[in-house]
């Protein structure tokens, strides 16, 4: 069965004035409708056509680099457009704020650390927010449309948090300013989404 694009669960201009509209509009309805027909393109009439895009991921070393890219693009966007929403960010609560905590130390330490990795991931990437196999939050980043599922990954989790920090993702509306755009992520941060996640990892 073909992937599809994921509908947005909210309007394209709901994220304003932290994500932009034309962004959004872009991000979602160009960028990854085009992993998703590169990816169909590149599994068609092969096993992949069978399993989910998380089994792909998993075993991406065994795939040639369109499905690496596309099915990697495909995972990322899925997650980046469920984790965010409007009227959220803010201070996480509960069972995320208690694991982040004993994780990081606090919050803002969590913040400093998790724009770090999106700061210093040179050129195309994204910062994640993971469990571990040991169960415990931690921080990385991957280049291009790699993702910690992959086992090609330098740190291996569940993402259960992702920021895009392709230029794609805010050069219209912050241009060359990454660091702006990062602080502005965390204002539609879905801390509920990210608990999900959290809980089924
Ligand atoms: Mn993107």
């Amino acid at each position: 069965m073909a992937f599809t694009l994921p509908a947005l669960s909210y309007a394209v201009d709901a994220l304003e004035p932290h994500i932009d509209k034309m962004t959004m509009e872009i991000h979602h309805g160009k960028h990854h409708a085009a992993y998703v027909t590169n990816l169909n393109n590149a599994i068609a009439g092969t096993d992949a056509e069978k399993l989910s895009i998380e089994e792909i991921c998993k075993s991406i070393s065994k795939y040639p680099m369109a499905v690496r890219n596309n099915g990697g693009g495909h995972y990322n966007h899925s997650l980046f457009w469920s984790i965010m929403s409007p009227n959220k960010g803010g201070v996480p609560t509960g069972k995320i704020a208690d694991a982040i905590n004993a994780a990081f130390g606090s919050f803002e330490e969590f913040k400093t650390k998790f724009a770090a990795a999106g700061a210093t991931r040179f050129g195309s990437g994204w910062a994640w927010l993971i469990v571990g196999a040991d169960k415990k939050l931690a921080i990385c980043s991957t280049p291009n449309q790699d993702n910690p599922l992959m086992d090609i990954a330098e740190v291996k989790g569940t993402p259960i948090l992702g920021m895009d920090v392709w230029e794609h993702a805010y050069y219209l509306k912050y241009q060359n300013r990454r660091p702006d755009y990062m602080s502005a992520f965390f204002n539609v941060i879905n801390w509920d989404a990210v608990t999900e996640r959290y809980e089924k990892a």
